[in-house]
């Protein structure tokens, strides 16, 4: 079978002069050539048929391509490398950080379309530091299945062509309490139009590679942002612009959705403002924009739910800073991330709100802000609550209305509470009246932006303890579930549910570390 292979980005960049992979700084490069680990005890778990046709690998030998996605063989015409970045993490700069554990083994063209892949836990790379080059299987079935459930929600995401376990033990200290055990290693092979990330921009300004990063920007703008002319004075600008743009657009839909990243440190946004990196994320279950996944941060909250709109602000101001030697220009930077990003940002959210509330654009903020109070007054599940909010109809008294979410209610609220409730949904039901919306349009309008499953914390743990002992039925039944978040699935009405108990405090459920 013919495929159109390319090596764009290793053509129109430096490599790393040096070819044995062992760990080092490396200057003056945007990549170094290395080669997965050849795997030959492994299994292939899943392989995703809509990713293949994604590719165009839908007739591809399928023996062959096992082996490929195992580390054992590569595509025709291509070589793998790995990419030199750095970061700021957790709000300081961290240096040189690199695909420690990604490795790029091709990059297909289709329809004038690029598509890299990747593979993430197939051996160490030069950027590996003092880690393994290994994943664990919890982690890469985390990344599989929300990657593909972010798309299916259609927020913007890599995906996942396949989860394959490696046959070797990963050793790994869950919880960084000094109780490291073997775990079942696992390589994701995942694709984007490419990996390129803020941080790819930020080493090069870091190091002054000034000719490397101009470079990196015009590959960049040519392959990936078409809609900007390559000729054009402030084509970097415009770059900039656009990612802001697109940034603001990726972290609004997380808000609809209720997606928590854990971890956007700048070496983990994409320039496409694409979700990459799934590590320690999680799902809002009860509305608490305070919450975040994520142990490591469990003191400062600093990537919490309710922050992520400003640490998207603050990750772009260190690509504006990064940018700076092409564009030259403060006053340019600071406007665009004015008017593209913070200007914009209270416009798209309020939107967003007012499409998952069912009322018209034009409603009042207070109606938005009174129901994130409520929201967080009683422990309520963000979910279910938008879910059931569809079914309310300008008939229903204010009693009616409760009665119809009170599913959303982790705990039975106090009369006080009740009477806050019901206060609300007069406020809202005077603006249903006022938009004069029919129910049932405005139930399918809603339906449509608010899901009905989403990757809760505890079903991944459910897949994922399964999983480990080797069964994989509950993997495929969530997989397939969350192809149509937004479809009602009565088959699978038992993960219209809130988080059980048991999960609240649990490890891997509610609490994760980046330990991956
Ligand atoms: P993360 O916070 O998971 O995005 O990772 C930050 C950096 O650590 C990136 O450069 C990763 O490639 C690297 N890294 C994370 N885990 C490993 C690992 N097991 N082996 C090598 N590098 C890793
Ligand atoms: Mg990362």
């Amino acid at each position: 079978m013919n495929i159109n292979m390319e090596n764009s980005f290793t053509d129109a960049l430096s490599a790393d002069p040096i070819l044995e992979n062992y760990p080092r700084t490396v200057p003056n490069a945007s990549f170094s050539w290395v080669k997965p680990i050849s795997f030959s005890n492994s299994e292939v778990i899943h392989i995703s048929t809509e990713v293949l046709e994604l590719l165009g690998l839908d007739s591809f030998d399928k023996e062959e391509l096992e082996k490929i996605i195992s580390g054992q063989s590569s595509f025709d015409g291509f070589q793998s490398f790995a990419m030199r970045y750095g970061g700021h993490q957790f709000g300081h700069w961290a240096g040189q950080l690199g695909d420690g554990r990604a490795i790029n083994i091709g990059e297909i063209n289709t329809e004038n379309k690029k598509w890299a892949l990747q593979l993430k836990g197939a051996g160490p790379t030069p950027y590996s530091r003092t880690a393994d080059g290994f994943a664990v299987l919890r982690s890469s079935i985390r990344e599989y299945l929300c990657s593909e459930a972010m798309f299916n929600l259609g927020v913007p995401t890599t995906r996942a062509l396949s989860i394959v376990k490696s046959g070797e033990e990963v050793m790994r200290d869950v919880m960084y309490d000094g109780n490291p055990a073997y775990e079942t290693g696992a390589i994701v092979c995942r694709v984007a139009q490419n990996f390129i990330r803020f941080g790819n921009f930020e080493i090069l300004t870091a190091h002054k590679e000034h000719e490397e990063l101009k470079k990196l920007c015009d590959y960049t703008i040519t392959n990936f942002f078409k809609s900007i002319d390559s000729n054009s004075s402030d084509k970097y600008l415009s770059f900039f612009e656009k990612v802001c743009e697109s940034t603001l657009s990726l972290i609004i839909e997380w808000e609809r959705v209720g997606f928590v990243h854990g971890v956007m440190n700048t070496d983990n946004l994409s320039i496409m403002g694409e979700t990459i990196d799934y590590g320690p994320y999680g799902w809002l279950e009860d509305f608490n924009p305070n919450w975040t996944p994520n142990t490591t941060d469990r003191t400062h909250k600093r990537y919490a739910f309710g922050k992520q709109a400003s640490i998207g602000l603050w990750n772009l101001v260190r690509l504006a800073n990064a940018l700076y030697p092409v564009i030259k220009d403060k006053e340019a930077l600071e406007s665009v991330l004015t008017n593209s990003y913070q200007q914009k940002y209270l416009a798209n959210h309020h939107q967003m709100m007012c499409q998952k509330m069912g009322i018209s654009d034009s409603s009042p903020t207070e109606l938005i802000n009174g129901l994130k109070r409520c929201l967080q007054m009683t422990e309520t599940d963000m979910t279910i609550f938008f879910r059931l909010l569809a079914n309310i109809s300008t008939v229903d008294t204010q009693d009616d209305m409760l009665i119809k979410i009170e599913k959303a209610f982790y705990q039975t609220p106090t009369t006080p509470q009740l009477q806050d409730w019901k206060n609300w949904f007069g406020l809202y039901s005077e603006q249903l009246i006022k938009d004069g919306f029919v129910d049932a349009e405005r139930k399918s309008k809603m339906n449509l932006v608010n899901p009905k499953y989403v990757l809760r914390n505890y079903i991944a743990q459910l897949v994922i303890d399964d999983a480990e002992k080797g069964d994989y039925k509950l993997f495929n039944e969530i997989n397939n579930l969350l192809k149509k978040p937004y479809a009602e699935q009565p088959e699978y009405e038992k993960w219209f549910a809130k988080r059980p108990e048991w999960a609240r405090t649990k490890v891997g459920c509610s609490m994760l570390s980046c330990s991956s």
